[in-house]
């Protein structure tokens, strides 16, 4: 398929999308990890996904964290988005996508899904949407729907999320949520 195509293909299967999922190290970071002596690992998230997420909520998106790490940090920065989805210490993360899907009576062309490496392989096969960072591994590239611009850590969720905005036509809508913020 020519890249125009590839794009109108995304895009239609965008459209089909009520929840957001995704993964953290490599996506929602830059993968970069700063091992403490006590071991605590500490990384850092781009404000630019965090916007994205709340406003993705504002406009009646869920969304949702799979991954294969676990750290409190990441519990408080999910709850602070209010992101309905958290699951951390994930092996096998398409058994909690069709959980999740499941339990929130979705199908699976409901659902979006952005990752960067090899253990997401299998959720970018069965999402709706599927979206790799910019620096993902090749194979994620090649299966995903979308390929970002941006780099994970750098504003590529933020990019995804925005690519289902554009698709459903959310802007006047959001412009209008953010308007009427208190
Ligand atoms: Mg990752």
């Amino acid at each position: 398929m020519a890249n125009g195509d590839v794009l109108v293909n995304a895009e239609e299967k965008a459209k089909k999308i009520k929840m957001i999922l995704m993964d953290v190290d490599g996506t929602l970071t830059n993968g970069t990890l700063h091992v403490l002596q006590n071991g605590e690992e500490v990384k850092s998230y781009h404000v630019r996904d965090g916007l994205g997420i709340i406003l993705a909520h504002l406009v009646g998106f869920e969304t949702g964290i799979i991954t294969g790490k676990s750290s409190k940090a990441l519990e408080q920065r999910a709850k602070r988005l209010r992101m309905s989805e958290l699951h951390q210490g994930v092996l096998h993360k398409k058994k909690i996508f069709l959980e999740i899907r499941d339990r929130h009576k979705l199908k699976s062309e409901e659902i979006a899904y952005i990752g960067d490496d090899l253990g997401d392989l299998d959720v970018i096969k069965s999402a709706g949407f599927s979206g790799a960072v910019a620096d993902a591994h090749l194979l994620i590239q090649q299966n995903a729907d979308y390929v970002c611009n941006q780099k994970g850590g750098f504003g590529a969720v933020r990019e995804f999320i925005e690519f289902i905005f554009n698709a459903q036509n959310k802007w006047d809508e959001i412009k209008e949520k953010v308007k009427n913020l208190k």
